[in-house]
């Protein structure tokens, strides 16, 4: 069984992410979607909205689990979990130089592979941080996140909730 791991904040899930992931299940038996949490970073929802919002968009997927990841290392979790490959998705050069040498890393930590791909034309410019302030600037953001993801962003808003960054 060749399992790979695509982690991230997801915060929340939007078009890129889910286009990223699909791919992934397209090429491995098994794609774990791992939500992590920085301490140190402030977020919108909480790891377990974060969850269920992957949880719901990715149900008609086979093959994909989602669940939460701690703040350890990533290639140890790879290595506990049978992880063979890291999938990351690619939106410029800026991202090339951030995840090369976390990559590299990876591998010589625990021979985890990482393999990118290149972002969807036409979800290369979407990052959640940037979602949410079009949102929170009262801007349509239906064409970037699914359906139920916009109705808890809508939600989240009223109940005032502050920006996060990242
Ligand atoms: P972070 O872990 O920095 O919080 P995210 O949760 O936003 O990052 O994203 C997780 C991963 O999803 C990123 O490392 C990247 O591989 C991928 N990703 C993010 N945005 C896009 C996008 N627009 N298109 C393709 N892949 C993306």
């Amino acid at each position: 069984m060749r399992r790979a791991v695509c982690p991230g904040s997801f915060d929340p899930i939007h078009n890129g992410h889910l286009e990223v992931i699909a791919r992934a299940a397209g090429l491995f038996d098994e794609v774990i979607v791992a939500v992590s949490t920085n301490y140190a970073k402030k977020y919108m929802f909480s790891l377990g909205d974060r969850i269920d919002m992957a949880r719901e968009t990715l149900a008609s997927l086979k093959g994909i689990v989602v669940e939460p990841v701690g703040e350890g290392l990533l290639a140890e979790y790879c290595h506990q979990r049978g992880v063979s490959a890291i999938v990351k998705g690619l939106r410029s050069s800026s991202d090339f130089d951030y995840e090369l040498p976390m990559a590299t890393m990876n591998r010589q930590l625990s021979g985890v592979e990482t393999v990118f791909l290149p972002a969807e034309a036409r979800y290369l410019h979407l990052s959640s941080t940037l979602i949410k302030e079009v949102a929170s600037l009262g801007g349509s953001v239906s064409d970037y996140v699914p359906r139920s993801v916009q109705k808890r962003m809508l939600s989240g808003e009223s109940a005032s909730v502050q920006l996060p960054r990242g």
